[in-house]
């Protein structure tokens, strides 16, 4: 009846790279160093949904020597993993999950990155919830060396 999964994603930030999270484009210094866009939400996002369902990881999926892969908008990644959900007579009942980044603060984008992933999963943007946190001057993403996404989504069986 439900399946909850849970996924994790860190990328380095580097000068020169842009900032993608949840399909959108922030202003910022330093970027995420990645193969494709490097989108720790998307990444996150679509490893708990691979996880709910047991069918392994983003790299199982979409290996990162792939060629094809390179410079890939990360938003085809969880409709794919949205694809696996509807075959297997799943729906998304929710999904929650936290940005952590030192900055810029990702309050006046959390609304497009929500409907971002609402579009991807095609469900509803009051299912989505992305929340962001800094780390506090500590740690890697409080040094700015790294931005993390965690996220977690409940699956319903819906046929
Ligand atoms: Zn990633």
């Amino acid at each position: 009846m439900f399946r909850i999964g849970f996924g994790t994603d860190i990328h380095r930030l580097v000068a020169g790279r842009p900032l993608i999270l949840g399909g959108v484009h922030i202003e910022s210094d330093l970027g995420a160093d990645g193969h494709s866009d490097a989108d720790v939400l998307m990444h996150a996002a679509t490893d708990a949904v691979l996880g709910a369902l047991a069918l392994g990881d983003l790299g199982t999926h979409f290996p990162n020597d792939e060629e094809r892969w390179r410079n890939a908008e990360s938003s085809q990644f969880l409709r794919y993993a949205n694809g696996l959900i509807k075959e297997r007579g799943y729906s998304v009942g929710n999904i929650d999950s936290v940005i952590d980044l030192e900055k810029p603060k990702l309050r006046p984008h959390i609304n497009d990155m929500r409907a971002n992933l609402a579009a991807a999963l095609e469900i509803s943007v009051e299912r989505v919830s992305v929340k962001a946190k800094t780390g506090e001057t500590v740690d890697a993403v409080g040094q700015r060396q790294a931005v993390r996404a965690q996220a977690i989504v409940m699956l319903v069986k819906s046929s």
